[in-house]
């Protein structure tokens, strides 16, 4: 598959780190196109550790709840550092806030609709479901060390705001 210009621009940004396994998921050209924008909207403003986008990811196309796994179909990232400081032990950092802040600024339709993350960093940014925030104890406890974003629809995005 052919690269887009966007995905050329993120692979040609030094502050974008992937993992050996997410840049072979973006070489792919596999990668949904606005998971591609968001990261390249995050990553000319602050240094992204990218974990995990499909390779990798242990879960199979459904969660073990029945929910679609949406790394299983390229519109997931996992970001575990930014600016060099890991999401643990970080989460109320300035830099890791405003990561928050920028997607926040995305319109409802280019912003991922599944952002989880730490409970501090939820609690700082102090953002709603509606606009995709998934702020709730359960979850907030297996996102303790990075930041996931998703569009869980293949096309169009559940943000209300
Ligand atoms: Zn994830």
């Amino acid at each position: 598959m052919v690269l887009t210009s966007q995905s050329e621009q993120l692979l040609a940004l030094p502050t974008f780190k992937p993992s050996a396994p997410a840049l072979a998921d973006l070489k792919s050209g596999n990668v949904d196109t606005r998971l591609v924008f968001v990261l390249l909207t995050l990553a000319q403003q602050h240094a992204l550790d990218i974990s995990t986008i499909k390779t990798g990811h242990p879960m199979e196309p459904k969660t073990r709840g029945g929910f679609v796994n949406s790394h299983y179909y390229y519109r997931a990232v996992d970001i575990i550092a930014i600016d060099g400081k890991s999401i643990a032990g970080h989460e109320t950092d300035p830099d890791i806030v405003d990561v928050g802040r920028i997607l926040r600024s995305l319109s409802p339709q280019d912003r991922p609709d599944h952002i989880f993350g730490p409970a501090a960093w939820h609690a700082t940014l102090r953002y709603t479901s509606t606009a995709g925030f998934k702020n709730d104890p359960f979850h907030n406890q297996i996102y303790a060390d990075h930041l996931h974003l998703s569009f869980e629809l293949e096309t169009g995005t559940d943000n209300q705001e």
